[in-house]
């Protein structure tokens, strides 16, 4: 049934199909076994958490935490520094100091860096096993990362895969990945040690998928996903959004992390966005706009970005519709908590679908600013 309200500027049409309240389409996850990242719970059906890595000197602690901070308030669940050298491995205890977030050390086969960063308050160490050397340097390592309870994460990347396995395969194969990482994990294994994450990056997005599905047939390890050294922010968020979006429908990873060249919070305003789209997350603003054509007749380019840019900081969960016309706006508004369907020099705005009242051209991301922070989500 279709309902007109008229307006002398703004016709309106009003569908009043509707879908069922309770209407949501989720994906099976695949059943990993849980280990915690300080505070967050990674695999065993945890909400899937977003990460990002910092780009600064770890040794600058200021510069570090600032960028901590700005991902924070971007919404990052877990952040990696690298430790590469001994005063990163020292300002490990500061930063963990002066941020909210677990943290975790990125290391490359110093196994002494392993261990400072652990003592002093790592979340999660990121190293591989086979990596380290001699058995009892890796036995010292896994001890400490026990005794603090802490996980470690083997990260398998396509393009430092182990010369033997690459003359076996002859060139990175998903099998070559999941052979390497294996080969980590049974050594942290023989060890008694079993707070493992695991992931098998690639720059090339089939062969990661197809690496991933691997391990996740084979073991119930939890999964970091991520394509590495996506580029930058337009190639980079095709790819990571194509990668981990197709694993993700698919049931597989528990968290995940998009690499960008670019700033830290853009990995993760483009994580959280892929977790939205696919109905993992709602835990900010989603904004759904439309492309705009020849009826539109405000800026709405400039009203979208502008409401998109004051909203980043709202964390809770608003659908908000901005609509060029009246045409889809209503039946947009109706699936959407607030809404606008603007019109020549006015907007109409909705609140859970019911038209609520005209605003002006000039006030509706001010309008649409104040329903959004005044919105209460049901649960
Ligand atoms: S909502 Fe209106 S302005 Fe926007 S694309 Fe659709 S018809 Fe065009």
């Amino acid at each position: 049934m279709l309902e007109i309200i008229n307006n002398s500027e703004l016709s309106i049409v009003k569908n009043n199909i509707e879908l069922p309240s309770d209407f949501n389409i989720s994906f099976p996850r695949r059943n990993s076994r849980k280990v915690m990242v300080g505070n967050i719970a990674v695999g065993g059906n945890s909400p899937v958490s977003v990460q990002t890595m910092t780009k600064t000197k770890t040794a600058d602690i200021d510069a570090t935490v600032e960028q901590i901070k700005r991902c924070e308030e971007a919404g990052v669940d877990i952040v990696r520094v690298t430790v590469n050298n001994t005063p990163a491995a020292e300002a490990i205890k500061e930063i963990v100091a002066q941020v909210n977030i677990p943290i975790v050390a990125d290391i490359h086969f110093n196994y002494t860096f392993a261990l400072k960063s652990i003592e002093n308050g790592v979340a999660k160490v990121r190293i591989n096993p086979g990596n380290i050397g001699k058995v009892e340097r890796v036995q010292k390592v896994l001890a400490a990362a026990k005794e603090r309870g802490i996980p470690i994460r083997i990260g398998v990347n396509s393009g430092s895969l182990e010369k033997e396995l690459l003359d076996k395969y002859g060139y990175p194969t998903a099998e070559a990945l999941y052979e390497s990482a294996m080969r980590h994990a049974d050594i942290a294994l023989a060890n008694n040690f079993e707070d493992i994450i695991i992931s098998v990056k690639s720059t090339s997005v089939p062969l990661m998928i197809e690496a991933y599905r691997l391990i996740a047939a084979k073991t119930d390890f939890p999964l970091h996903l991520g394509v590495t050294e996506a580029g930058t922010i337009r190639v980079g968020t095709i790819k990571s959004s194509v990668g981990i979006g197709t694993l993700l429908a698919e049931g597989i990873g528990d968290t995940i992390r998009v690499s960008l060249t670019d700033e830290p919070e853009r990995e993760v305003e483009v994580g959280k966005e892929i977790l939205r789209t696919l109905g993992y997350a709602q835990r900010n603003v989603e904004i759904i706009s439309c492309p705009t054509c020849g009826r539109l007749d405000v800026d709405l380019f400039a009203i979208t970005k502008e409401v998109e840019e004051k909203v980043k900081h709202i964390k809770k969960p608003v659908k908000v519709s901005i609509l060029g016309c009246a045409v889809n706006g209503p039946g947009e508004a109706r699936e959407a908590d607030i809404g606008i369907a603007a019109s020549k020099g006015q907007g109409l705005l909705f609140r859970k679908g019911e038209p609520v009242r005209y605003v002006k051209e000039e006030d509706i991301v001010s309008e649409l600013v104040k329903e959004i922070e005044a919105f209460v989500p049901e649960n």
